[in-house]
């Protein structure tokens, strides 16, 4: 058994905290941990510092800012391997994603290339959480409602802490499934409990790092992740069909290279599929797997962690499905560190009985070349943490000096996939700017670089048929607006 101190603490001046705010059916934390964990996990619930904000008070915040606040709240030294006291942070709203309720923030890893290059983010892992009142009062107007939310997702936040994850989509639901849409769920929906799976992980707190938080990093649960690949046995006789393409097929660990995911049916299946929108390794359930050149299997490990929101998506013959993802980056740095041949290949689970698996996919990892002149302007071009954001998540810099240096390089190396790839990252990022920008010359003057960039990709050999897909997409869509 382990004594965990949850300390509650305000990052925003007047907020409506409701009294008991982790509770759900009039039953607290407390007892809810207690009697998941078979009584290994003892938790006290402090508020006695809630009426304080902890300053400076703010309305949005950044994950930055919930790490300060959350060192402050626990004062838990920074070389802590396992933590007795935790955090839960209450806030208006969260910055980058103003609509999520709560938020896991605390991951004991940060991502190379994040702007915010400080130790709280790879300091003590899974240290508190966060809830984000406005937004919850935002879909729940209504007092119970609003109430009812709050003691959910303070609790689903809390099992994050304690590393439990969300569980497969065709589970019914409980804590740890994500919230619904039209309103909080009520004692009626049997949502609130924690899975059998959840508690037989929960109850070995005491004993494993893994679970004790401080322990080890989100969502790495070592031995007692399960064996989630090849252990289930599956009919994949028909249904969906899950393949995946990478071009180039051979690169440098730095250079831009995505992977393309279609979901389509097996050719003549007339039948269509709804699938549940998690295209994307921020799911758990959408999983890319790498064998390293010497035999290592092991997941990518996306910098995101999305929960569900019920949507799907329709699969038909003749509406398959695609997208892209940016492999080149994980969280931690570059995906690919070894030079030398991989393999890749994708799974989803897309229901309890449906794991799709897809092909494999063979690419070889360039060595380094030190001493060749083309090898070196590239590396320096490309390895730069804003042009890796750039080009990562093609959101444009705002310095416009960075841009130029991109936009030479893509010029400089005109006939390479890395050139395409950049002029087509440049092409979306500035068409996500002009969108934002205020001043209408200033935005008219960036769609036009925006198009005339994405019209010089358009029909290239080196760029991957969905990406040509995209960039027709988005010139015709601009020519009808301009
Ligand atoms: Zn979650």
């Amino acid at each position: 058994m382990i004594a965990i101190r949850c300390i509650l603490g305000s990052v925003t001046d007047g907020l409506q905290v409701p009294d008991s705010p982790i509770s759900v059916d009039d039953i607290d934390a407390r007892q809810w941990f207690s009697d998941a964990s078979g009584q290994d996990i003892e938790l006290t619930i402090d508020d006695t510092l809630l009426g304080d904000t902890i300053r400076p008070s703010l309305r949005d915040v950044e994950s930055l800012d919930l790490h300060r606040a959350l060192s402050k709240l626990t004062n838990n030294p920074s070389s802590a391997t396992k933590v007795q006291r935790i955090g839960l942070i209450f806030a208006g709203s969260y910055k980058p994603k103003p609509t999520v309720l709560g938020l896991m923030f605390d991951w004991g890893k940060k991502f190379a290339f994040d702007r915010h290059d400080t130790s709280e983010f790879h300091g003590v892992a899974r240290e508190g959480c966060a809830i984000f009142l406005d937004a919850i009062r935002q879909i729940r107007p209504q007092e119970d409602d609003y109430r009812r939310q709050i003691g959910f997702t303070a609790i689903h936040e809390l099992g994050h802490v304690f590393n439990l994850q969300h569980p497969d989509v065709s589970e019914p639901p409980s804590f740890m499934s994500p919230s619904l849409q039209n309103r909080a769920y009520t004692s009626q929906d049997g949502a609130y409990r924690f899975l059998t799976s959840d508690q037989q992980l929960l109850c070995q707190c005491s004993q494993s790092p893994y679970i004790w938080p401080g322990g080890s990093t989100f969502r790495d649960l070592g031995p007692l992740a399960a064996a989630d690949f090849a252990s289930s046995e599956i009919d994949n006789s028909d249904g969906p069909v899950l393949s995946i393409d990478v071009s180039p097929r051979e690169f440098w660990p730095f250079e831009p290279v995505e992977l393309d995911v279609q979901l389509t049916v097996k050719s003549g299946c007339k039948s269509w599929y709804r699938v549940p929108d998690i295209v994307d390794p921020g799911y758990e359930q959408f999983t890319i797997w790498i064998q390293a050149p010497n035999g290592e299997v092991r997941k990518y490990r996306s910098p995101r962690h999305y929960c569900w929101n019920g949507n799907r998506i329709t699969v038909s013959a003749a509406k398959p499905f695609y997208r892209d993802i940016s492999i080149f980056v994980e969280a931690g740095g570059y995906t690919f560190n070894q030079a030398g041949t991989h393999f890749l290949h994708a799974t989803l689970q897309a229901g309890s009985k449906r794991l799709l698996v897809s092909n494999r996919v063979e690419i070889y990892i360039r060595p380094s070349r030190p001493n060749d002149a083309k090898y070196r302007r590239m590396r320096d071009a490309l390895t730069k943490p804003s042009h890796v954001r750039l080009m990562y998540y093609r959101r444009a810099s705002s310095s416009q000096r960075e841009t130029k240096v991109l936009e030479e390089f893509s010029n400089d190396f005109g006939k390479t996939n890395s050139a395409a790839a950049v002029r087509y990252a440049l092409g979306r990022a500035n068409m996500k700017a002009a969108e934002l920008v205020k001043n209408r010359k200033r935005s008219q003057e960036l769609m036009t670089k925006a198009s005339r960039q994405l019209e010089e990709v358009s029909g290239s050999p080196f760029l991957s048929e969905h990406r040509l897909r995209v960039a027709e997409r988005l010139l015709s869509s601009d020519s009808g607006t301009a």
